[in-house]
């Protein structure tokens, strides 16, 4: 999260995610919340620590009471320069003097508290050390909903990251791919994407040839050749909302294989796609795409879940995936990737990021979803 440029909200907006925050933590029987630098605390005040170090900085939240952020000395006057700052109280703490002593002064003794999936485990573990009547739950296990539906002003951010993410895509189209390396197109990947705004990169998959066999493939040394296939996969932070797109697209004429594919991976996103609405369960989600492909007999191929969240970060809770049986709600964001990869010879992904609305599903990615040859 380091390096990401917090969204464009104030003290006000932070201070009503707090209260929000808070008032979920005590209707699941939660003493309080505990917030380590990460997605979570970037989302409930704006601050993004420039550098995550040792030193204990720790958001505590607890219903009735303000929020107080438990930040190193030496760090403080950053803290205070967040968005959301007017909107908490700072303690600070100074090397030589016991953190977790200074937090546990800020916490029920024999409380429940929810902590941040990112929170280290050696702050964790000194918390318990100094209070052992605490117990602790995982804060997406807990409140798995506190960051998954967006309001209308995330909503906006999402569809404009989304909006550079296509931008990106219809001038990598243009690109030479033939006889330049992996390592290039997706140098030029990560361009377009600051070009169209994007303060973060996080990942630019350029997958040619077999290696498109490898979902998580990112980039190589080799040498995009005539008649590959590539999958290109890329997404990051504009304005502190994530992107994530992958499109398909084939050097020079592709065979009648390679889009038969292809038209199986678009029909299976479409149906993922049409089965988005509020109430569906997310798993519903992958079981619609996954059927699309297991019944053209390619179903030993798609060998990754349908899709994952995205907000502050790029991959996060809800999961699309068989068993997941969280129901959708409008505001949701996430996306819905299906793909077949087959061993040494070439894959197919598509995805698109779609957000739930009262009617179905609305796409934050609108490039063309037919198969794109390029030179
Ligand atoms: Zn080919
Ligand atoms: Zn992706
Ligand atoms: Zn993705």
């Amino acid at each position: 999260m380091t390096g990401s440029t917090p969204a464009p909200f104030t003290a006000d907006d932070y201070r009503a995610r707090m209260e929000r925050a808070a008032r979920s933590a005590a209707e699941a029987g939660l003493a309080g919340l505990l917030v380590a630098p990460g997605p979570d605390l970037v989302w409930l005040t704006g601050y993004a620590p420039t550098a995550i170090t040792e030193r204990l900085t720790l958001l505590v939240l607890a219903p009735g009471r303000a929020p107080v952020l438990v930040v190193p000395t030496l760090e403080a006057p950053d803290a205070a320069k967040a968005a959301g700052a007017p909107a908490l109280n700072l303690r600070d703490w100074t090397d030589g003097k016991d953190p977790y002593a200074a937090t546990a002064a800020l916490l029920d003794s024999t409380g429940r508290f929810g902590v941040s999936d990112n929170a280290w485990a050696m702050h964790l573990l000194g918390l318990q050390r100094t209070l052992p009547g605490t117990t602790y739950a995982a804060l997406t296990e807990a409140l798995p909903m506190l960051r998954a539906v967006k309001d209308a002003a995330e909503l906006e951010l999402m569809a404009a990251a989304g909006a550079a993410a296509d931008a990106t895509f219809e001038e990598i189209r243009k690109v030479p791919f033939g006889g330049r390396k992996e390592s290039e197109v997706g140098a030029d990947l990560a361009g377009l994407l600051r070009r169209f705004g994007h303060s973060q990169v996080d990942f630019t998959i350029v997958a040619s040839g077999p290696n498109g066999a490898d979902p998580h493939h990112e980039v190589g040394e080799r040498v995009i050749e005539q008649g590959d296939m590539v999958v290109l996969d890329f997404g990051g932070l504009k304005d502190g909302y994530g992107s994530d797109t992958s499109r398909t697209v084939h050097v020079g004429e592709p065979t009648d294989e390679e889009r038969r594919v292809h038209d199986l991976v678009r029909a299976a996103q479409e149906a993922g796609f049409r089965a988005v609405r509020p109430g569906v369960a997310c798993q519903e989600v992958d079981r619609a795409a996954r059927a699309v492909i297991v019944d053209a007999g390619y179903g030993e191929y798609f060998i990754h879940r349908t899709g994952h969240g995205i907000g502050v970060t790029t991959h996060e809770p809800p999961y699309m995936i068989e068993g997941e049986q969280q129901s959708l709600v409008p505001g949701m964001c996430f996306s819905v990737e299906p793909g077949v990869y087959l061993p040494g010879r070439f894959g197919v992904r598509i995805e698109d990021i779609v957000t739930v609305t009262e009617d179905g599903g609305r796409r934050l990615n609108n490039t063309d979803r037919e198969l794109v040859v390029v030179d």
